[in-house]
């Protein structure tokens, strides 16, 4: 067998459960060993049979003392029932649809047994429970088990097997990515080590030092591949773009820029200007006025002669800055198209065209900006909008569309510092820390269900001041158990559209809608013709509706705290007071601590700082919110000081040797990294 070879000639693989692996995302052996378990359960401790409790979960070394039966109690269920006992009592063992087990437990031949004992008086008995021979290396009874997720027709016990198989046939192949002085450093376990401790560990400790020294490599690769992407771009080339005189800018503005917007326009027009490709972040809490930036620079950019991309998420997203661009930017000499999926093809054509021909200098769009055949002949600014909505493939794929456009992300996803280093290693940072003059704060309740006739009589006020109004749901995964509590935004509109608020012109807004469904939905929201819209967080980001005044989350504890920010910035963004109401639902995941930070708090920078402290950072890894390839065991595990070491020792190895030439296997790790992440 080989490392990277398929799992389906493992023995006990075969076609089949090669096929399962696969939505398991295991492929070759090397995914195989690199699943890693979820959870252990300790079954070290042999018991003696009379000791155990009416409910207890145990271990057992016993000898099968009668002859396994099987009967037929009905069409579809059958039983194998037999005796065991040890030195101290005996039990009755049950298994279920497993007929051919009479054959394979054989009287007076002694077994391990692990499962979950029932007790009536001194009649013990134990159904299907996991088991093994007592003579052999115990696999799964006897040691520290691990627990895997699993897939329907994979089961703990063939996982277990075929990655113990895995290890013992490929194990000396894997090669270490941490440098020797780094495992010296840190005291780490060897690679090899690491992946026999966290398969099959002695104890605990042993377990947790393995799981320990993978979350540092992978966080160590991480690092590697972000510091020599920002170490390659810094020494590109980019297209020369003077600074131009920013007063002509701002003369045309309706408003003032806030100082913040001031210095990260400066910031990024002196990158530009410098010769060298700008690689930029502005990071800025919602409605801190992070689309001026971006239209400072392309401004400048477009009136060097140049052409500029702007890419936002989502549709809705690119409509509303499709308009805030052409209206702002149109007077000032600027070409602006609009490119999207949901275009004709007609349409997508003729701006395809136009950019092509350099008749247009700014296209604003969403991924579709990356298609086949979208050229811009001379493209020198590529911005990003919600930057954590793409991954870092695709970030650099718009840069790829030319040589070294100067890139601009924006991100309003406010990332504790510690953690941004390590996110955005590739990138230098703009913090705009500084709202417009007069926003106001808005004001936050967390509320329980009893309150809801107030808060409908609020919304009521509310609309009938003219107000309008957003009502949110947390999505409902389908193959999700347990969710009856929980409404979904297609229920509470129905509801809300012919009880509660027949006298009102409600929408609705889910992800499964069409796009044009959508944009007629959040059309006639922005028109006011809508007044109440309900919808699920499809209007997370950056949805600007300045007449909206009032916020409703239902089921709040489903969301994270920083998302629950985010959707609380979509109000308060015009001149009316606003109110943000979350229904705190039966918990689950936000508690009411969480909740409370949030009513106290509205600086989005300081709630992040609260969240990683309630949560730890695996949460910020596992929400997928950072637009980074998926992380395999840091989402688990990580703690902050292992992610500033690992960034260190990444810092440290790049400065010896920046294009990672003497330290191949992590080179070519770092190139798959990117490729996966543009596929993903
Ligand atoms: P975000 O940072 O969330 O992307 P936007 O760029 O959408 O924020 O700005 C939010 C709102 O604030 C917009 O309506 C925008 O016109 C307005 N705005 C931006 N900058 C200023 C400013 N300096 N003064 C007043 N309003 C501003
Ligand atoms: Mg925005």
């Amino acid at each position: 067998m080989e490392l990277y070879g398929d799992v389906r000639y493992l023995k006990g693989i075969g076609e089949a459960r090669a096929k399962l692996l696969e939505k398991l995302d295991i492929r070759t052996v090397y995914d195989l060993i690199s699943y890693f378990p979820r959870a252990y359960e300790d079954r070290s401790v042999i018991r003696d049979l009379a000791e155990i409790a009416e409910g207890e979960t145990a271990c057992v070394r016993a000898a099968v003392i009668s002859t396994p039966l099987l009967s037929r109690i009905r069409k579809g269920l059958n039983l194998t029932r037999f005796r065991i006992a040890d030195d101290s009592g005996s039990a009755e063992v049950t298994f279920f649809n497993q007929p051919y087990l009479k054959n394979q437990l054989h009287v007076g031949s002694r077994y391990s047994f692990y499962g979950r004992f029932q007790r009536f008086g001194n009649k013990l008995s134990l159904q299907n429970p996991t088991f093994e021979p007592a003579d052999g290396e115990g696999k799964t009874t006897g040691r520290i088990v691990p627990v895997y997720r699993l897939t329907s027709g994979i089961s703990q016990n063939t996982l277990i097997k075929s990655i113990r198989q895995g290890l013992d046939s490929c194990l000396e192949e894997l090669r270490d990515l941490l440098p020797a002085e780094t495992i010296r450093r840190y005291d780490l376990p060897d690679i090899r080590r690491a992946y026999r401790s966290i398969h099959m560990p002695a104890d605990m400790a042993e377990a947790m030092r393995a799981r320990q020294r993978l979350v540092f490599e992978e966080l160590f690769v991480l690092a590697c591949a972000l510091g020599s992407m920002k170490n390659q771009r810094r020494s590109e080339a980019g297209h020369v773009i003077p600074a131009p005189a920013l007063e002509e800018f701002t003369g045309r503005l309706p408003f003032e820029l806030t100082g913040a917007q001031s210095r990260a326009i400066r910031d990024s027009l002196a990158d530009m200007a410098s010769g060298s490709a700008m690689n930029r972040l502005v990071q800025g809490d919602v409605g801190s006025g992070k689309t001026m930036v971006a239209a400072a620079c392309i401004w400048a950019v477009c009136r060097a002669g140049f052409q500029a991309a702007f890419m936002a998420p989502t549709e809705l997203l690119a409509d509303q800055h499709f308009r805030t661009f052409s209206t702002l930017l149109e007077p000032m000499g600027i070409r602006v198209v609009q490119l999207k999926s949901s275009m004709t093809a007609k349409a997508k054509r003729e701006a395809v065209e136009r950019l092509a021909l350099g008749e247009a200098d700014l296209a604003v769009g969403t991924h579709a900006l990356l298609s086949e055949g979208v050229e811009f002949p001379r493209l020198a600014l590529a911005v990003t909008d919600e930057q954590h909505r793409f991954g870092v493939g695709q970030r650099s794929a718009l840069a790829a569309k030319t040589s070294a456009p100067h890139i601009l992300v924006m991100s309003a996803t406010p990332i504790p510092r510690t953690l941004a280093l390590i996110l955005y290693g590739d990138l230098d940072v703009s913090v705009i820390d500084e709202l417009p003059p007069g926003r106001q704060k808005v004001d936050t309740y967390a509320v329980e269900e009893s309150m809801r006739p107030r808060i409908q009589r609020f919304i009521a006020r509310l609309v009938d001041e003219g107000r309008q109004v957003y009502v949110v749901c947390p999505m409902i995964e389908e193959d999700e158990e347990g969710t009856l509590d929980l409404r979904s935004a297609a229920e509470v509109y129905e509801q809300l559209r012919t009880e509660v608020f027949p006298q009102y012109r409600l929408g609705l807004l889910h992800g499964r809608m069409k796009t044009a469904e959508k944009e007629a939905v959040m059309a006639s929201f922005v028109s006011g013709e809508i007044q109440i819209l309900v919808s699920t967080t499809v209007v997370e980001v950056g949805v600007d509706v300045p007449n909206a005044a009032l916020m409703v989350v239902e089921n709040a504890d489903r969301f994270g705290l920083s998302q629950l920010h985010q959707l609380r910035g979509r109000v308060g963004r015009g001149k009316h007071k606003s109110y943000c109401v979350l229904f705190k639902g039966k918990g689950g995941g936000v508690s009411a601590e969480r909740l409370d930070a949030l009513v106290k708090e509205s600086d989005g920078f300081r709630i992040s700082e609260e969240d990683l402290k309630l949560r730890g950072p695996g949460d910020f890894f596992g929400s997928r919110q950072h637009g980074l390839p998926t992380l395999h065991i840091a989402d688990l595990a990580a703690s902050l000081d292992v992610l500033k070491e690992a960034q260190a020792e990444a810092e440290r190895l790049l400065a010896a040797d920046p294009s990672l030439e003497k330290h191949p296997a992590l080179r070519q790790r770092v190139e798959s990294i990117f490729r996966n992440a543009e596929t993903g």
